[in-house]
């Protein structure tokens, strides 16, 4: 991997703590990074864990206050250091993140650039967070409120989106003036340490951002949920580990933001502009392989354009290629190892069982072990697999219904509440439907609803607090009342 990179001094084998690359850690543990689009190893790293994890939130407490102390300016500048950074390495990072993740090389820059949106976001943010000066209710008295930043925060981040998920949690944190223990997933854990060079070159001070790389997630996760110094914890991932982390986080009142899994349904109704829903549920569902907690995992078809969208749709995805991310023309890298595979099989093999028409893939492809096809269903039902679970991989299930009530229900049954997308275009369809559905966001007539600037995250089980736009800065604020008396 080094030798495809023009700086290969961007991927030390090491985790950060304190401003010391920690290369070995007592014992000698380490793992292995592999690419899943070949199974190549790719990187060998200290197995850092609980005790490498408590060094790093007391670095970073330490760390902490001259950073908030620092002018709003000067955290701003920064963050704009490091988006420039980000933006200058974009062809080394994206080719970290292919070999690490399998995307295609396009999607990986892609995904850089879209978390490094978010550093010049809050590099704008940070200075204009403000208190607020509220009426008293005694004429001796003011109300004052200021906004300070919580402290020392824990991040922990999936493999999906290694670069941006992180950017995402980081660009808020540092902007306000807290610190940053961040643990990427043993998956895929380079593309942050290449971060954490980055800010290492921005001229962060030592302490403030500080990198765990590790295999066991469940005990570094303990080791931050038990630190009290640790006053806040942000977590992107499945929402079976985001209830383990709340419960753990429960003895100290730890403060959360989750980012949990999804189950979006994706509504095309019979006036829909067919050719802009066909492409538009293209996008939302093979993007990434269909690893997204955003995308498109139920496809509802009013019952008129039922055949006419099934046909449209499965012959575009029967053109999309899977393959190794750094070949032209690929499409769609690979699961990310056999457990993603597994499921794949597994929902597809039940949705046929249950009497689910193959119409396009349904089997692995023979671009490598973890590749399977683009993969679309028709007749798909309630009581398959497919309509409870989140699939995580390139299958499309295509249900079919004929009343709006009808299909806001099925869309509203499930406990997710991340994403959802629908196609019409009459008026009053759109408010009810937009209205209706129980979701944090909602796509009109759109596959792609993320951006820096727009408020992302789930109701229901998908999770708590929102990140980006002007309201991603709350969720690393506190906000404190100051009563003015004898004024
Ligand atoms: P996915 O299904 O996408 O792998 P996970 O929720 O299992 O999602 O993983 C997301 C992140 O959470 C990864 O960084 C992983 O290492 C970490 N993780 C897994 N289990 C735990 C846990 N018990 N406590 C803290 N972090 C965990």
């Amino acid at each position: 991997l080094l030798s495809r990179l023009a700086d290969p001094d961007l991927l030390p084998a090491a985790g950060l703590v304190d401003g010391r690359w920690i290369e070995q850690v007592p014992g000698g543990a380490t793992f292995a990074v592999t690419n899943p689009a070949n199974g190549e190893e790719i990187a060998t790293l200290p197995d850092m864990g609980a005790a490498e994890t408590a060094e790093a939130i007391g670095a970073a407490y330490r760390a902490q206050k001259a950073w908030a102390a620092r002018t709003a300016k000067e955290r701003s500048a920064a963050l704009r250091k490091l988006h420039d950074l980000i933006l200058a390495h974009v062809d080394d990072l994206g080719t970290i993140l292919t070999m690490e993740m399998g995307k295609p090389f396009g999607e990986a820059k892609g995904e850089v650039r879209y978390g490094a949106a978010y550093l010049e976001w809050f590099a704008e943010e940070a200075r204009r967070v403000q208190g607020d000066v509220l009426p008293g209710q005694q004429g001796d008295k003011r109300v004052l409120v200021l906004k300070q930043p919580i402290g020392v925060v824990g991040m922990i981040t999936p493999w999906n989106f290694p670069s941006a998920m992180l950017a995402r949690k980081m660009a808020p944190a540092l902007g306000v003036g807290c610190a940053v223990v961040a643990k990427p997933a043993e998956q895929t854990p380079l593309s942050a340490i290449a971060l954490a060079r980055l800010c290492e070159r921005a001229g962060l001070p030592a302490g403030l951002f500080n990198l765990i790389v590790g295999m066991d997630g469940p005990a570094i996760g303990k080791a931050m949920c038990a630190d009290t110094r640790l006053r806040k914890l942000s977590f992107t991932g499945s929402t079976e580990v985001g209830r383990i982390l709340m419960r753990q986080g429960a003895d100290h009142i730890l403060k959360l933001s989750l980012e949990l899994g999804g189950n979006a349904p994706f509504i095309v109704f019979d006036d829909a502009d067919l050719d802009a829903a066909a492409k538009g549920a293209i996008l939302s569902k093979y993007r990434n392989a269909g690893q997204t907690c955003v995308c498109a995992n139920r496809i509802y078809v009013q019952d008129g354009i039922y055949d006419a969208f099934a046909d449209k749709f499965a012959e575009a995805a029967r053109t999309l290629r899977p393959g190794d991310g750094f070949v032209d023309g690929v499409d769609m890298g690979p699961l990310i190892d056999a457990d993603g595979l597994a499921k794949v099989e597994d929902h597809v093999a039940d949705a046929l069982s249950k009497g689910a028409e193959l119409v396009a893939g349904g089997s692995r492809s023979n671009a490598g072990a973890l590749f399977y096809e683009p993969t679309v269903l028709r007749n798909v039902t309630a009581d398959m697999k497919l309509a409870r679970e989140e699939t995580f991989g390139p299958v499309a299930p295509l249900f079919r219904f004929e009343t709006v009530e009808e299909v806001i229900e099925q869309a509203n049954a499930t406990d997710y509440g991340l994403a959802a997308y629908f196609y019409a275009r009459d008026l009053s369809c759109v408010w009810r439907v937009a209205e209706a559905l129980e979701y944090g966001m909602i796509g009109v007539n759109t596959g792609i609803i993320s951006n820096e600037g727009a408020p992302f995250g789930g109701v229901k089980q998908s999770g708590l607090g929102r990140e980006g736009s002007r309201y991603g800065a709350d969720d690393y604020l506190e906000m404190k009342y100051v009563c003015l008396g004898g004024v």
